[in-house]
């Protein structure tokens, strides 16, 4: 097991940024804290902040002024960083994607690792796609970009 496998095994601080959605997304990650699913057990918390963040969920459309602040949550983000994408706005642009203001799915702006599908998915199903990263950690698979480096776009 390599370091970065190791460091991702257990407990993993996530951070949450929501883009211009139904909201729908957001309060399936919200049901994910609450004591039916519990997901603190699995020693996963929401954080405040990027810096303290293993894990970046990313739920809703990207609209072109998220998309600004998506690339800079990402890049103030420690390496190596996980980015997740929950529902299908953020996997695919959902029923956002024909917007003249939407920016794309979110693997078109920063790198993603896992995509947690559903309109909205269900809180088992971000459960089981979050706890997933932790038994099948992505960095020995294809995806072969640099992860310690300082990624994403630039936001000029
Ligand atoms: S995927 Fe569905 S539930 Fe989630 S933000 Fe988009 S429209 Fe709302």
């Amino acid at each position: 097991m390599g370091f970065r496998d190791f460091i991702f095994k257990k407990s993993l601080w996530l951070f949450h940024f929501g883009g211009a959605s139904c909201n729908n997304c957001d309060i399936e990650i919200l049901d994910c804290l609450t004591p039916r699913y519990d997901v603190e057990r699995f020693g996963m918390q929401l954080v405040g902040s990027i810096r303290h963040a293993d894990v970046l969920l990313v739920s809703g459309s990207i609209n072109q002024k998220d998309k600004i602040r998506l690339l800079e949550l990402y890049n103030q983000a420690p390496r190596p960083i996980l980015v997740v994408a929950i529902g299908a706005c953020a996997c695919t642009g959902g029923i956002f994607a024909e917007g003249n203001v939407f920016a794309g799915p979110v693997d078109q702006i920063i790198p993603v690792d896992a995509y947690i599908p559903g309109c909205p998915p269900k809180p088992e199903a971000i459960i089981g796609g979050i706890v997933k990263l932790l038994t099948h950690p992505p960095f020995d698979s294809s995806l072969s970009r640099e992860r310690g480096g300082t990624g994403g776009e630039s936001t000029k």
